[in-house]
């Protein structure tokens, strides 16, 4: 089996005395490496192109064309598997009706995710189960796990979960941009309503433990993320998440929660988000150019028409990007601090993810390139693109099998 440790080799090369003068891995190498692995990034917002007319994921896109950054062609030339397939609903108003409207385009957006497989049984295979993605990869199929990002869905009725479930949920986060009936944002402006979970997100935490689904502190205020901890009995993912130590911003987690997670086992996926990697200077006229946009899509202006002006605005007012770099940066100072069983791999592709020379799923092999010319381990890499993650909803699992079990 293929081992590669360039921290060992520098050493030994030293103590031959030699100028120690050790190549980098060629990108070449790299994406074989990574093409012998299971690969999963653990947030593809992608699902939300899936119910755009027009769009399809069997066709080699461009993100300069339609912005969108996962495809199966892509999919393939940057040795993706697949991931977590996310049903994102935005937030609207905690009231009854609020809750109902996104309950119902929640279901029919965890069905268009059933649906990209049923459609497509020779390339997709739907996953609920840890071992899933192993046996997925051998039949060369792409790995298709389902996520939620906002619980806002469920409304106060945390018995919806299970009918989530048993479309093939296996992941959730309680919040989003917003405060809500689960619990505290990192990112609601009004600052915090609960100091963490409400008492009807300690009960999402239970009930997500008695199910086997694994919880998200994503998008999640830190003290929410901290409750999630102490509550959950498996431990924890953040799917997207940065270090805070590299960029101050309130969606990145601080070396002492960072260092509490991965006590508790729980993983952090490396968000590429740019503007939550470092500060980047304002663009006022970019902005209003975008309001003009969510105008048109407000009115339900045809797809072409959106995407002429949003290119337009793209050429006019480009749009400044983390480096990937910056990403590294992220990326090893997580790696650092809790070493490689407790990272991995979300990018938000198709949710805001992307930073310069990484706008796509084409370039992941260079984040494989650039781990092992840091000297980590082929078996590293194994856990950081999917191995951890899968380590975590095993876990899930088996305490919901536990549960059962004693039941019985
Ligand atoms: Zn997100």
């Amino acid at each position: 089996m293929y081992k590669f440790n360039k921290k060992l080799l520098s050493i030994t090369l030293g103590l031959l005395c030699c100028q120690a003068a050790t190549a980098a891995v060629s990108i070449e190498e790299a994406t074989a490496i990574q093409r012998s692995l299971v690969t999963l990034d653990s947030h593809l917002d992608t699902p939300a192109n899936l119910v755009v007319p027009g769009f399809d994921i069997l066709e080699r896109h461009t993100y300069d064309h339609d912005f969108s950054q996962v495809d199966v062609p892509r999919m393939k030339e940057g040795a993706l598997d697949g991931g977590f397939w996310a049903v994102y609903s935005p937030q609207g108003e905690l009231t009854t009706s609020g809750y109902e409207q996104s309950r119902d385009t929640a279901l029919l957006r965890a069905l268009a995710i059933r649906t990209m497989v049923a459609a497509n049984p020779d390339v997709f295979e739907f996953a609920t189960q840890s071992a899933d993605a192993e046996k997925i990869k051998k039949n060369s199929k792409h790995i298709v796990y389902m996520s939620m990002e906002n619980a806002y869905p469920l409304g106060t009725d945390i018995s919806l979960l299970e009918t989530f479930y048993k479309f093939g949920l296996r992941m959730a986060g309680p919040v989003h941009f917003k405060n809500n009936q689960f619990g505290d944002s990192s990112t609601d402006p009004s600052g915090t309503k609960w100091g963490g979970l409400s008492p009807l997100g300690e009960k999402l935490v239970a009930e997500a433990n008695r199910l086997g689904i694994v919880l998200d502190g994503s998008h999640a205020h830190d003290e929410t993320v901290k409750d999630m901890i102490r509550l959950s009995k498996t431990p924890i993912i953040l799917s997207h998440t940065g270090s805070k130590a590299i960029y101050d911003h309130p969606r990145n987690v601080d070396d002492t929660l960072l260092k509490e997670l991965a006590k508790s086992g729980g993983v952090i996926q490396m968000n590429a988000y740019s503007e939550y990697l470092e500060e980047l200077p304002a663009d006022p006229e970019r902005k209003a150019a975008f309001g003009g946009l969510m105008k048109l899509v407000k009115e339900g202006s045809d797809r072409s028409v959106i995407l002429e002006k949003r290119r337009e605005i793209e050429h006019e007012h480009p749009a400044v990007k983390a480096s990937f770099e910056v990403y590294m940066e992220h990326f090893l100072h997580a790696l650092n601090v809790v070493g490689p069983k407790h990272v991995g791999i979300g990018a938000d592709w198709d949710g805001g993810g992307g930073v310069d020379d990484m706008m796509d799923v084409v370039n992941l092999p260079k984040i494989t390139k650039r781990l092992l010319d840091e000297g980590y381990s082929k078996s590293d890499l194994a856990d950081i693109w999917g191995g951890n993650a899968l380590r975590v909803l095993q876990q899930a699992h088996d305490y919901a099998e536990s549960l059962k079990t004693s039941k019985k």
